[in-house]
């Protein structure tokens, strides 16, 4: 059995479903740094997997963006040195990493 509090990270940030985000009703999620705010938009997604497929991948956008283990944030913090597409594709392979996809033998 895992310790959970061994994996336990407090953190500042807030995770908020919404139901539409009218700036923008194409959005599945969006992850904003500088408020320390992931929002979910609802009505995009058609199942709970798919829900949780985004808040996987805003949360990975979270990750990137935040100083998590006590590092500073300009030692942790790539989003500035990563464009968007740079971003997706680390995010791509980590999650193809979550899933076993990647043999790293
Ligand atoms: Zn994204």
């Amino acid at each position: 059995m895992v310790d959970v509090n061994l994996i336990k990270v407090e953190s500042d940030w807030n995770h908020n479903f919404r139901i539409i985000n009218f700036q923008d009703a194409s959005e599945r999620g969006v992850c904003y740094s500088d408020a320390k705010q992931v929002w979910i938009s609802l009505h995009m997604h058609e199942s709970m997997n798919d829900l949780i497929d985004t808040i996987n991948h805003e949360t990975l956008h979270q990750a990137i963006s935040s100083n998590f283990g006590g590092f500073s944030k300009d030692e942790m913090d790539m989003s500035d040195t990563m464009d968007g597409e740079q971003e997706h594709e680390l995010m791509k392979r980590v999650t193809w990493a979550m899933n076993d996809w990647l043999d790293f033998r």
